[in-house]
């Protein structure tokens, strides 16, 4: 069972993914998406989506925030949080399930994953119960050690 996170990590989440989805470059949809991760050291990386008119080019605001947070150094996280202005709550895709699965094997514990609606309400969940045993480095054999900081 995972900690529940607190109201004022959640109020820092939710600042930041709402200010990184006003950043978002979506010039395909009309609403742009911001993710926030939360660090095993409580440290927050933003991210946005970013869309392309050719694709495959474009990234979702998850992986943007994780791909943030690895350029920082870090790579341990307890929080994954998506926000969509919106009433309507969005889970993160399937590929951003992977990639978070694939940071969940870094410390070997679950990551929670927020999500956040525009009435500021959340919906919570959990990598491992999205992708339940998920594929990943410590499946394949590979050493990922020396990315887990706080064991
Ligand atoms: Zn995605």
């Amino acid at each position: 069972m995972l900690k529940p996170l607190k109201k004022d990590i959640l109020k820092r989440l939710t600042i930041a993914a709402v200010d990184a989805s006003n950043n978002a470059f979506h010039p395909i949809t009309p609403k742009g998406v911001g993710a926030a991760v939360l660090t095993t050291e409580d440290e927050i990386f933003q991210g946005c989506n970013v869309q392309t008119t050719i694709s495959g080019l474009g990234v979702c605001a998850e992986q943007c925030a994780i791909y943030h947070a690895v350029a920082n150094g870090k790579y341990d996280y307890k929080a994954v949080a998506v926000y969509f202005p919106s009433e309507k709550f969005i889970k993160p895709c399937g590929m951003c399930l992977q990639l978070i699965n694939e940071f969940s094997q870094v410390i070997n514990k679950d990551i929670i994953i927020v999500m956040i609606n525009n009435k500021n309400k959340f919906k919570f969940t959990s990598v491992n119960k999205e992708l339940k045993d998920g594929y990943g480095p410590r499946v394949a054999g590979k050493n990922i050690s020396a990315y887990a900081k706080n064991k």
